[in-house]
């Protein structure tokens, strides 16, 4: 078996490995700021190491660095990456530059076990999860050449269910939050999650004041069935409950991302069933018009629909935002992401 990458080491880690080789703790602090905030690719690189430290950390440890296979840039500055990882596994990444932010969409597993019905993700099925060295790297390659290397936001957005992943994604996230390494509040970063109940109830009791994104996609216990076969296993109210539980021991608000597709989910009768399902919930809605993949035989609805739909939501006292579709034309929005792509 190879070396153990260094970056799945949390800061604590690190601290007990550079005591066992008889180095003082604040060197871990070193490394880690090596490794996070300058963006260190290698050993050689940490300078103010006393030479000894670097050749053991090199002897001890991998410091991989994911190769990039291809990218692709919208028209509208959207970057997406095709990351190749060690066992020849790839995953995507894209980067979303706006005007007051630089958000990250990051890939937690090779493929994905749900099976959403509208999403490229989870059609070759599930691969593998990614371990902390492997989900980082795709945030380090961003940062690294993105002008100034300041990221604002991240969102486990990309391929597979973060919450599958929970330790090594909770991991990541406080290697991100932490001041030595990538310093991002965790209010800037989202968790997407397709409602794995048992998950949602631990992630509450982290004590991280992060953004939690649940991926509704229906109003009703039917529909949502058809698209998200998870539903079964974990239904629609019992989700919503567990979603108004998390509220009240966080008091974070939740985001619903909610996908429009022509005469199934952007209908009047689903905005009606909507309405009540998160009535006087501390929430908001992310409505999403349907991303074209080929597989699938859905449409995304018409603007006039999907305006109306909003409408009908904030009628009935819900707050509703149309997101608007980013790198659509490299396949890089919602839905869109592959987990072993070429392009
Ligand atoms: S929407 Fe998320 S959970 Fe569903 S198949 Fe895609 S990646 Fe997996």
């Amino acid at each position: 078996m190879g070396l153990q990458d260094i970056r799945n080491l949390s800061l604590e880690e690190l601290v007990q490995y550079v005591r066992s080789v008889d180095e003082n703790p604040y060197r871990a602090t070193q490394v880690f700021e090596w490794l996070y905030k300058r963006g260190a690719g290698r050993f050689e690189a940490m300078e103010n190491l006393p030479l000894g430290l670097r050749e053991r950390l090199k002897k001890n440890w991998a410091l991989s660095n994911p190769v990039v296979v291809s990218q692709a840039v919208s028209h509208d500055g959207t970057i997406k990456f095709l990351f190749e990882l060690n066992d020849k596994e790839r995953v995507e990444t894209v980067l979303i530059p706006a005007a007051s932010r630089k958000t990250v969409c990051v890939s937690t597993q090779a493929g994905c076990k749900f099976g959403c019905r509208f999403c490229a993700s989870g059609i070759g099925g599930w691969r593998r999860d990614l371990s902390c060295a492997e989900i980082l790297g795709q945030i380090l390659h961003v940062k690294n050449i993105t002008p100034g290397g300041l990221l604002s936001h991240i969102v486990f957005m990309g391929t597979g269910e973060p919450l599958d992943n929970y330790d090594n994604l909770l991991k990541v996230i406080r290697i991100l939050n932490a001041p030595q390494g990538l310093h991002i509040a965790a209010r800037r970063i989202t968790i997407s999650t397709c409602g794995l109940i048992p998950k949602i109830k631990q992630l509450a009791q982290e004590g991280l004041q992060l953004e939690l994104a649940i991926s509704l996609h229906g109003s009703n216990q039917e529909t949502r069935t058809v698209l998200m076969p998870v539903n079964k296993k974990y239904p629609l109210d019992d989700l919503v409950r567990a979603c108004r539980d998390y509220i009240r021991a966080t008091k974070r608000q939740i985001t619903f991302e909610y996908i429009l597709i022509k005469d199934l989910t952007c209908t009047p009768r689903a905005a009606a069933e909507l309405g009540q399902l998160l009535k006087g919930m501390l929430c908001k809605v992310n409505l999403i018009p349907y991303n074209k993949v080929e597989e699938f035989l859905y449409e995304p609805p018409s603007r006039r629909d999907i305006m109306t739909f909003q409408e009908r939501l904030k009628a009935l006292g819900v707050h509703a935002t149309v997101r608007m579709p980013r790198g659509r034309d490299v396949a890089a929005a919602c839905g869109q992401l592959r987990h072993s792509a070429s392009f």
